[in-house]
């Protein structure tokens, strides 16, 4: 592969959304050159903002790219070109191969270069507000997501169930709860 530059896009300045942008469209390019656009499962077509806080980004077979609000004034530039290369292979190679072998071997070679360290991640976890993600796990072994708290409880840590007393969610009994990092590594 030829050299690629990442280093000229990762900037002093805080992370804006015109930042994003420009990052975008030159993942777009540097993608572009290796597979030209016709050879794409799903072409691109927009960039937003407003959505799940869940992941660092995610994407839509309509070719829609969502980033994480929470990059946003932090400094984690490098997270966020992985990011979007990310969400491009996504498209790539089609979002029915998830993160199997043949996206993880796309992925290799399309961000080849970049790195980012834990610290940046970090800055995005800290930026969202929430800390913790709260999951149930109902008697057949389901889970529901109970959305971002601040501070982990212990009514939920201690939480046991047994047949006389038990917590019920959306009217499913419950048999556990536990506590993610708000923001996935899994996007
Ligand atoms: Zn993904």
């Amino acid at each position: 592969m030829q050299g690629f530059l990442w280093s000229s896009l990762v900037s002093q300045s805080p992370i804006s959304k015109e930042w994003v942008q420009e990052a975008l469209s030159y993942c777009l390019d540097h993608v572009y050159s290796i597979f030209p656009q016709s050879q794409w499962a799903h072409s691109y077509r927009t960039l937003t903002f407003d959505g799940s806080k869940r992941c660092y980004g995610s994407v839509s077979n309509c070719g829609n790219i969502h980033i994480n609000p929470a990059f946003l004034g932090t400094h984690a530039h490098s997270k966020l070109l992985i990011t979007l290369i990310h969400e491009i292979t996504h498209l790539v190679v089609g979002l029915r191969h998830k993160h199997n072998q043949v996206f993880k071997a796309r992925f290799k070679q399309l961000s080849q270069g970049l790195q980012c360290s834990d610290e940046e991640a970090k800055q995005v976890l800290d930026n969202n507000g929430y800390k913790h993600r709260l999951i149930a796990t109902d008697m057949e072994g389901k889970t529901i997501d109970l959305g971002g708290v601040l501070r982990r409880s212990k009514a939920y840590i201690n939480y046991q169930y047994s047949p006389l007393r038990y917590r019920k969610v959306k009217g499913r009994v419950i048999q556990s709860f536990h506590y993610v990092d708000y923001v996935s590594s899994e996007y």
